[in-house]
């Protein structure tokens, strides 16, 4: 769970995702402005899990043209959607806040 590291109040799912080193959260609660402190990791995840999605997701869709078999494209479907859960999740987890501004 991400938090406020100013007040300790949770930071709403949606905001984490629409968040970008260039657009701080701002906490609803203590209107401090919170940037990520481990900027590597959140930098890296991107390119990982699209690598990772790509690679799998080529791989399946080759399968699906080689043999026409619709399965393979349903695949396709629960592999990005699962990446994509897994990426949120670790985000959720491992996303540490620092406190940029001060709200009043
Ligand atoms: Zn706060």
């Amino acid at each position: 769970m991400v938090v406020c590291t100013k007040c300790g109040s949770k930071i709403e799912v949606r905001k984490v995702l629409l968040f970008n080193n260039l657009n701080p959260i701002t906490c609803s609660v203590c209107s401090s402005k919170l940037r990520a402190k481990n900027k590597r990791f959140f930098y890296a995840i991107g390119p990982v899990g699209a690598g990772v999605e790509g690679v799998f997701g080529v791989f399946l869709l080759g399968l699906f043209f080689r043999t026409g078999n619709v399965v393979y494209l349903g695949l396709v479907g629960v592999w990005f959607a699962a990446v994509l859960l897994g990426i949120l999740l670790l985000l959720l987890k491992f996303l540490k806040l620092k406190v940029e501004t001060e709200g009043p």
